[in-house]
């Protein structure tokens, strides 16, 4: 008898001649995620994965880790025993009596759900499931059968490679597998809302690049250090991200000097497009991705929103477009970057806001500002402070 992980997927099903593909996807990034759970291995089996050799130790750390792995539809901490239905259904008897020992009632409803995936075994999976609840009921006491609403339920699968017992199914974040859908660039603030797009946008199966951009000796260290844990949060579900910080400070002191100051937010989103613009495209990525929801603030109206889209051709994304405050920092808090986020160090766009800041930018003015900046010598000089981070590579 030995312990494994049962990990089951859903999604990537669906891609037909692609699917192996999304499960070499799928078995790289777990294997990269439980790196840190010594000895654990991943194995590829028929339509599901197996996380074998955990250490019983670690098991709820290898848990914890299966929990965020995109891809990942759910999971079953089981124990594997050879096809002989009386060894199988004595292990699955211990199982539900230490989850029924876990709850303080008197009389626990339960139920045994049987597969038979293996269709050579002799018995069909309603006799498995019969005798399987005779057995358990006859060793462990204070548990009576009820199909239709059991608070426990007993898992037995017979397969081709041995019979597998379980008696819980933990969710998984769903998904794609991290990288099967190619690079994306996000533009990462310390705020709450770009964490949680980043980690959104990761879900649709796309690795990240990350821009930020600091204004030294405006901002400080410590904002920089933010980021950059943020990031560190963000790649437990990420995957690794490569991120870049810009020094920006330059571009604001002449944003500042030399344009009207209700267009200064507006113009600096439109720098930053352009210059994470020239990042994504060095990197590889097909898409920038913002923490941007509309009419949250001035800058992300609609007549804000496509006055920045328009500084740049590549593909904007913005998940959190149409949630509320509120949806986006439940999220936060589900990612786990929301306490960090709240910390309160100053952001670039912080120390440079215009005090009445335009709604509805007119494009007219835009170009008349922009005409009179070496716009590419901004953007060139600004891309020679680019400092590359690996984040949990
Ligand atoms: P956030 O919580 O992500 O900071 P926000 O609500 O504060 O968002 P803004 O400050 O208007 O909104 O920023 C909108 C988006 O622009 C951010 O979500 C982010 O994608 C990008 N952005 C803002 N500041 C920076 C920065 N310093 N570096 C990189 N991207 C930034
Ligand atoms: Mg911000």
């Amino acid at each position: 008898m030995e312990n494994v992980i049962i990990i089951r997927y859903t999604e990537i099903h669906l891609k037909g001649l692609n699917r192996p593909y999304f499960e070499k996807a799928l078995v790289r990034n777990l294997e990269s995620a439980l790196a840190p759970i010594e000895g654990a291995v991943v194995r590829r089996g028929e339509s599901r994965v197996y996380v074998e050799n955990v250490p019983d130790e670690k098991l709820d750390a290898a848990l914890d880790v299966l929990g965020r792995v995109y891809g990942v539809h759910s999971f079953s901490p089981a124990v594997r025993l050879p096809q002989d239905f009386n060894a199988a259904a004595e292990a699955l008897a211990a199982l539900v009596a230490e989850e029924r020992a876990k709850i303080p009632k008197e009389t626990v409803m339960f139920r045994v759900e049987a597969k038979r995936a293996d269709k050579r075994f002799p018995m069909n999976s309603n006799e498995i499931a019969a005798k399987a609840g005779g057995v358990i009921l006859k060793s462990v006491p204070g548990l009576k059968v009820n199909l239709s609403d059991p608070e426990l339920t007993a898992y037995i699968e017979i397969r081709r490679d041995g019979a597998y017992c379980y008696t819980r199914v933990l969710m998984g974040p769903g998904g794609m597998p991290v990288g099967c859908n190619g690079r994306v660039a996000l533009l990462l603030s310390g705020g709450i809302d770009s964490p949680v797009a980043g980690c959104m946008i990761a879900k649709r199966g796309v690795a990240l690049s990350a821009v930020h951009f600091e204004s030294f000796p405006y901002t400080s260290e410590k904002a920089l250090e933010k980021v950059h844990d943020l990031a560190k949060l963000m790649a437990r579900y990420t995957g690794p991200i490569r991120l870049h910080t810009i020094r920006f400070t330059d571009i604001q002191m002449t944003l500042y000097e030399k344009c009207p100051s209700d267009y200064l937010t507006v113009l600096m989103r439109r720098f930053m497009m352009r210059i994470a613009e020239r990042i994504a495209e060095a990197d590889g990525c097909k898409a920038l991705v913002t923490g941007e929801s509309l009419g949250q603030v001035a800058s992300q109206t609609l007549d804000s929103l496509g006055v920045t889209d328009s500084a740049v051709d590549m593909l904007v994304l913005r998940p959190l477009i149409g949630l509320d405050k509120l949806e986006i920092t439940n999220l936060a808090e589900r990612f786990g970057t929301f306490e960090t986020s709240i910390l309160p160090y100053e952001d670039c766009c912080t120390v440079f806001v215009p005090k009445h800041p335009v709604t509805r930018p007119r494009m007219e003015t835009i170009r008349d500002a922009e005409a009179a900046l070496d716009v590419e010598g901004m953007i060139t000089a600004a891309l020679a402070t680019d400092v590359i981070t690996e984040i949990g590579a």
